[in-house]
């Protein structure tokens, strides 16, 4: 089974994020750049599927020149090979323009399953796997919590609010993951040494087919107006407990709909 990973390279969300002042995008040179964590489950699941049944993965990522970094931890974890999309003209890419960018690449790869993370820390659009999806003419199995393999029919239970849907489909597919499916493992230094050998192929528009109107923020479809700081955090609200504590602390949760 051959299985391309989508992995984006997001600024961690431990650390001050920003947006630019120009444009409004999110200003990545100042942040501290790390794999988009739900990213690290698809890659888990898809040498897990490798060790069950062969086939090679390919990490499949859109971004500047520095998301290497990220593509070479990706690898450590096991990988065979990655290809980066790159070229100053997707820069301000919509999520249209990104999965326009993100299906050429994969056509080139021709997979049997592609597999990303449910949503990305950053754009949270919770998306990309169902653009792609349409644009490649896969299925698209979003949301697992599990997936499992069976005479080449996919079957993944699908996390909704209230529980779970059992959803099947046949391969080419697009599955995305949460991080209930599986323990992403550590990278261990064989694997961060041999990552730096490993191919990573790197594609422009020219090579995918694309032209710069299409893409970048000369083909976005959506435009940031405007943006500002989120409110410093007020003071909590204190519940001093004189006998009603209990009622006052389920009153506050219920007025928050917390409760
Ligand atoms: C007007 C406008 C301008 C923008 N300009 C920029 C910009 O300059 N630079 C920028 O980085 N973003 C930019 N964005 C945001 C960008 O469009 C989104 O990050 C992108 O569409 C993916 O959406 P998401 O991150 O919410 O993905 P989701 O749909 O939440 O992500 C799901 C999964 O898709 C995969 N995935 C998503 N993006 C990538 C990627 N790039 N490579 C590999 N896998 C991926 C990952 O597996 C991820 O877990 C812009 C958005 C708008 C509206």
């Amino acid at each position: 089974m051959n299985i391309v990973v989508l992995v984006k390279q997001v600024p961690d969300s431990g650390s001050e994020r920003r947006l630019r002042d120009d444009d409004y995008t999110v200003d990545r040179e100042s942040a501290s750049n790390i794999i988009n964590e739900m990213d690290e489950y698809a890659i888990e699941e898809a040498l897990r599927l490798r060790e069950a049944y062969g086939g090679e993965v390919t990490i499949l990522t859109m971004g500047p020149a520095r998301s290497v970094e990220s593509i070479r931890k990706a690898l450590s974890m096991g990988p065979d090979k990655a290809v980066h999309v790159q070229d100053d003209a997707l820069a301000g890419s919509c999520a249209l323009g990104t999965s326009r960018a993100l299906a050429a690449a994969i056509r080139t790869l021709s997979p049997d399953l592609v597999l990303a993370g449910a949503e990305s820390t950053d754009g949270r659009v919770q998306a990309m796997p169902h653009m792609l999806a349409e644009r490649l003419g896969f299925a698209a199995l979003t949301g697992a919590r599990k997936l499992t393999v069976q005479d080449g029919t996919l079957t993944v239970e699908r996390q909704t609010e209230e529980g779970y849907e059992v959803v099947t489909a046949a391969t080419p597919a697009v599955v995305s993951v949460w991080d209930t499916i599986n323990e992403p493992r550590y990278p261990n230094f064989k694997g961060i040494m041999e990552a730096k050998k490993k191919p990573v192929t790197t594609l422009g528009l020219a090579e995918l087919g694309l032209a710069a109107g299409e893409v970048g923020s000369a083909g976005a479809t959506s435009t940031v107006l405007a943006a500002r700081n989120r409110p410093e955090r007020q003071g909590g609200t204190k519940i001093t407990d004189e006998g009603a504590g209990g009622t006052k602390l389920v009153e506050f949760l219920a007025s928050e709909k917390f409760v």
